[in-house]
């Protein structure tokens, strides 16, 4: 259920009402907006009274929303989320360009990267220092080496970083990283989501290859019902009939979950489409359709990547992409 305030409503009477509604058994989650506040009513919501709500002269109106996820719903929350990131943001107008190679494998490659994707606009660098990979006997990422490679990146640039987090136990290696990415193959870890709602730093949520985006929202829902409710999602490809790209990029899901919730999106072209070639018409598609951000991999040498070289854009390929995107975005903002 949601309760719309009047505008200009006085803070001790929403005190009040929170009170009552909280001793009624339910929890409440508050959004500010700029004109309307909006109460979130969350758990058993039968023993309120919906005509006794909309009947006190602070209340506009009060809805039941039957949405199986709730704080991440744009019902409870009609303004967009912004995240900030070190001096990077993303959603409610700003875009988040995240670049880097799929892995983190020596000094020279993360730093050379990260100055490059710099120069080209990037406002995060990802690396992966833990990697899921697929298969046992491929390259598993530098573990904590790896991130320690990151650190030094982000020192030497200044851009946040953005690394997955495969299982609790590593979070102690993470104190430095600034976004945690929980991957597609995780998305539906809900004990390691739990976790990430203790946390105080943004989770970049990639959706399930096998997912829809109401799962996807749902498993948000695990993070924010923590507490943390900066969750960016991202959509990376979901797995259909088709075999000539890696995965099928669902473009669809950016008008979709912008509808569905006010948390930022981000797309990954690259490991959507699987080919290099394919990842600058995809980002320029996405941007066009109002993505908050792209993340992109970037290698200083695809041939000899360790992880996903087909994929990878070189560093001048990406500076194509950033400006042409940049671009796009100042036509659609006309
Ligand atoms: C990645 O971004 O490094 C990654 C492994 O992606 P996904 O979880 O989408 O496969
Ligand atoms: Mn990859």
């Amino acid at each position: 259920m949601i309760v719309i305030l009047k505008p200009k409503t006085p803070e001790a009477r929403i005190e009040h009402l929170i009170g009552w509604l909280k001793s009624q058994g339910v929890g409440t989650h508050v959004s500010n907006g700029d004109i309307h506040t909006v109460i979130g009513l969350i758990g058993d919501t039968s023993r309120i009274d919906l005509d006794l709500l909309e009947s006190l002269d602070i209340v506009e109106a009060a809805k039941r929303v039957s949405d199986s996820y709730k704080i991440c719903n744009r019902k409870f929350h009609p303004e967009d989320t912004v995240i900030r990131v070190g001096d990077a943001a993303i959603g409610g107008g700003s875009f988040a360009l995240i670049a880097g190679p799929c892995s983190v494998e020596t000094e020279e490659q993360i730093v050379g990267v990260a100055k490059a994707v710099k120069a080209a606009g990037a406002t995060m660098l990802r690396g992966g220092a833990f990697k899921p990979r697929t298969s046992p006997d491929s390259f598993q990422g530098l573990g904590a080496e790896g991130i320690r490679l990151l650190s030094l990146a982000k020192k030497e640039t200044g851009l946040p970083i953005v690394t997955e987090l495969m299982d609790i136990s590593e979070l102690p290696l993470f104190d430095d990283v600034d976004v945690i990415q929980i991957g597609a193959r995780n998305m539906q870890n809900f004990e390691l989501l739990k976790e990430m709602g203790k946390l105080h730093k943004p989770v970049l949520l990639k959706r399930g290859m096998a997912n829809t985006l109401k799962e996807l929202l749902m498993s948000a829902e695990y993070i924010c019902a923590e507490g943390n409710e900066q969750v960016i999602l991202c959509e990376r490809g979901i797995r259909t009939f088709e075999t000539a790209t890696r995965n099928t990029l669902d473009l669809s899901c950016i008008p979709a979950l912008h509808d569905m919730s006010h948390l930022p999106v981000v797309i990954d072209p690259s490991h959507a489409t699987g080919v290099a070639a394919m990842v600058k018409p995809m980002a320029c598609a996405a941007t066009a359709a109002g993505t908050d951000g792209l993340m992109i991999e970037v290698h200083n040498d695809p041939a000899h990547a360790l992880c996903d070289g087909p994929q990878s854009l070189t560093p001048e390929q990406f500076a194509d992409v950033a400006a042409k995107c940049l671009k796009i975005r100042e036509v659609m903002a006309e």
